[in-house]
Parts: C-alpha cells; structure tokens; sequence
C-alpha cells in the first residue's frame, strides 16, 4: 500500500513573512485532507529553521530542495547532511532538473548525493525525467533509466527501498504544460518496471510521484493513474489553497 505524497517546492520563492502565512494557510486546511495522503513542503534552506519551528508537532513533513554529497567541510556555499538533521528535515530533493540544467549536476554527482542523504538518514527524492528535444527524439525511457540507473548502480535497488521517485518531463516544469494522465502513466509504469527488473516487491512499494505544472484542476486525474502515488509540486504549491486543492486531489 502506497501512501501518496504530495510535495511542495518552493524553488527560490517566498520571504520569512510569506513562509509564515503560506504555512498558517496549509495548517489550518490540513485537517480536511485526511490521513490517507501525506504532505511535505521543501523551503529554501534558509527558512527551514522557521519551518520547524511552525510545522514541528503537525502531519505536515519538510525537507530541502538539494544537499552536498560532502561532510562538513571547506565548500563555500554548500549545505551537509547533517545539518538539514539539525532542522529535522525527514526528505530531500536530489536531482531536480533545474540543478542538473543550471548548475551542471550531472547523474554522477546526483547519484553521490542520493547516496549522501540516504546515508545520513534522510529520505531522498529522486528526480529524472526528459527534456523536450529528447521526448520528440522518442528517448524518453532511454534518458529515465540512465537518470535511475546511475542511482541504481550506486546504492543498489536496496537504496531505491527508502527512497521516492519523482518523474517530471522537464518540458512541463514551470511551462504551463503538463504530461497528460496516459503519458505520465505510461513512463511511471516503466519506471516501475525498470525497478521490478531488480526486486519486485520494492518495485511494488516505492512511491513514484509526478512533477510538472500540477495544479488543483488537474490534480485527480494524474493522480487517478495507477503508477501515480502522489506530486512533486513547484509554482501551485506557494498558494495554500491550491496545495490543499491537489492534496484532496491524492
Ligand atoms: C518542480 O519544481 O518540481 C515543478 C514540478 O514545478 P511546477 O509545478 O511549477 O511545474
């Protein structure tokens, strides 16, 4: 039985004011969702100390939006493991496509990452997915499992076990765009099976969300599908409503 998660990444967004009132929004319409879906919401890691504080306590879950693959260290810039510990983080983003485009992570440095947070007791979320050229090339599948696959060869399909999977088509993050049900469906359901090459049973059992432009009016039927456990929410997410909105929708 998979619980869905629904997810918000906050990106680069938001003040010490607005994370205050985005969160007394979420708090005040959780009740409502029920214990049949859970929710987390990934702050820039300099709000995460403010998240604790207000979210410590709740059903509500928070994590960062990316860590280092280092130990504490000389890396100017970096955030470790060990402190998104300190601010209780349960879950962190590995992967996202904007730190694989704009900064250059490549599935290497992903995969070490992964490993890093997995280590550290964090649960990662591990995000693949194709670009645009490469859907139309007919490369989607191809570009998915190398994206797993660097993970897989590093942690083994043991890793994947503690983890979540996020599948988003870069084509549809922050564009407006998104995957119809039967496209999400249809690379979910290869996901799963890329892992059920490994170990069925953790295949069965891993939660694979869905990111790109998820919004309120189209949450439930993408999370209808039924390799869809839940998703990875960026723009929508900064509102409380349509985040509850895409909550009941899971
Ligand atoms: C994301 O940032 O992971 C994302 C899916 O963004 P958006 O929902 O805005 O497309």
């Amino acid at each position: 039985m998979r619980i869905p998660l629904v997810a918000g990444n906050w990106k680069m967004n938001g003040s010490l004011s607005s994370t205050q009132e985005l969160l007394a929004g979420i708090k005040q319409g959780i009740g409502a969702i029920g214990a049949g879906v859970e929710c987390a919401v990934f702050p820039p890691f300099v709000y995460l100390a403010e998240v604790e504080r207000l979210l410590g306590g709740t059903v509500i879950g928070w994590g960062a939006q990316n860590v280092s693959e280092q130990q504490p260290g000389a890396f100017t810039g970096e955030v470790a493991t060990a402190m998104l510990l300190d601010f209780h983080c349960t879950y962190v983003i590995v992967g996202h496509s904007e730190r694989r485009t704009l900064y250059g992570e490549t599935d290497a440095i992903v995969a070490r990452k992964f490993a890093a947070a997995r280590k550290a007791g964090l649960t990662p979320v591990l995000c693949i997915g194709e670009l645009l050229e490469e859907r139309e090339r007919g490369v989607t599948e191809e570009v998915v499992a190398r994206q797993l696959d660097a993970v897989l060869e590093l942690e083994g399909i043991e890793g994947i076990e503690e983890a979540v999977i996020a599948y988003e088509p870069v084509w549809a993050i922050g564009t407006g765009k998104t995957a119809t049900p039967e496209q999400a469906q249809e690379v979910h359901a290869f996901i799963r099976s890329r892992l059920a090459r490994h170990d069925a049973a953790i295949a069965a059992a891993t939660r694979i969300l869905y990111g790109g432009s998820v919004k309120g009016s189209n949450a439930a039927e993408l999370f209808a599908m039924p390799d869809l456990d839940g998703g990875l929410v960026g723009g929508a997410s900064l509102n409380a409503q349509e985040f509850l909105t895409i909550a009941k929708g899971a």
